[in-house]
């Protein structure tokens, strides 16, 4: 086929998509894109909520980063919980998909996270589904396979808990840096296509180098340098403030760089004020 041919054949083929719907077309009003209000899941804290927007976005990827001990795990699981409720009470009336690369997945926490908010512990268990990621292989693996598992489970949450850890435990020293990082922009470039395609939200933790990193001389950066960093939606950095955490909005396209307080009690993420 020449290659005229076969590009009019593409462009056929384009506007038809479009004129059934089935693909965006290349040009919109910027009323027509504010008017498609993507779905939110409560994080469980609504001075959280508010930092996003009203909830954790759908079709947008999301970076959680800070220091051990943060929160990030803890905002993992209650999401996992708060995605199952009706919309009416945070969530989205469906499953979580959760990849657990660090081992630190507790189904004990769903039980305690869904008995503290009044919830039926046992279908919250049922409706988390776990995938726990060996190495960085098998984790892209995961990924290149959740399609079928997302639309045969109506699955609108997809937790990477830790996204970077394999790929910073496996890849050592700065010969492997740059395989490194094209094998983790390959990772997030297929996250953001399945949260556009399927319509989910994509968490993913972030660790902060705690030593002063060889790669990128700087003591407070969050692992995987530029590219998880680019490629998310969103970054929320979290840091410690005695009992309580602080939550900060940083390098959203839309939102203004500000910071809200939270806590970790029995319930998960919950606000401040919020009896124990
Ligand atoms: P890492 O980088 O090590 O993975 P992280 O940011 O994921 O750290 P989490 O595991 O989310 O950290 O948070 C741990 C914190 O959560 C601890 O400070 C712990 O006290 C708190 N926590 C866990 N369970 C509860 C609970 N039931 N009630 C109150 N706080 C809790
Ligand atoms: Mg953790």
């Amino acid at each position: 086929m020449e290659m005229d041919e076969s590009v009019e054949i593409c462009n056929k083929a384009r506007v038809m998509l479009e004129e059934l719907g089935v693909i965006d077309k290349s040009f919109v009003t910027a009323t027509s894109l504010y008017s498609r209000r993507r779905d939110r899941i409560s994080t469980g804290s609504k001075s959280f909520d508010d930092l996003l927007g009203g909830g954790l976005e759908t079709k947008a990827v999301t970076e959680v980063y800070g220091e051990f001990g943060t929160g990030k795990t803890q905002l993992c699981h209650t999401l996992c919980v708060m995605v199952q409720q009706s919309r009416l009470a945070g969530g989205l009336d469906a499953k979580a998909l959760y990849i657990d690369t660090e081992n630190t997945f507790r189904p004990e926490r769903i039980v305690s996270i869904a008995e503290a908010r009044g919830f039926d512990p046992r279908k919250s268990l049922e409706n988390v589904i776990v995938a726990k990621a060996y190495n960085s292989a098998h984790q892209e693996l995961i990924i290149e396979e959740a399609g079928a598992v997302i639309e045969d489970n109506s699955i609108r949450l997809i937790v990477v808990d830790s996204a970077v850890a394999h790929y910073r435990a496996e890849f050592l020293g700065r010969a492997t840096l740059s395989e490194r990082q094209q094998r983790l922009n390959k990772f997030m470039h297929i996250l953001v296509r399945i949260a556009e395609t399927y319509e989910v939200a994509v968490v993913l933790t972030n660790q902060i180098q705690a030593s002063p990193d060889a790669y990128f001389g700087d003591t407070v950066r969050p692992t995987g340098g530029n590219v998880v960093a680019h490629t998310s939606t969103y970054r929320i950095h979290l840091k410690r403030s005695g009992k309580n955490r602080i939550a900060r909005m940083v390098d959203s396209p839309y939102h203004a760089e500000r910071e809200i307080l939270f806590t970790l009690t029995d319930r998960g993420i919950s606000d401040v004020n919020e009896g124990r």
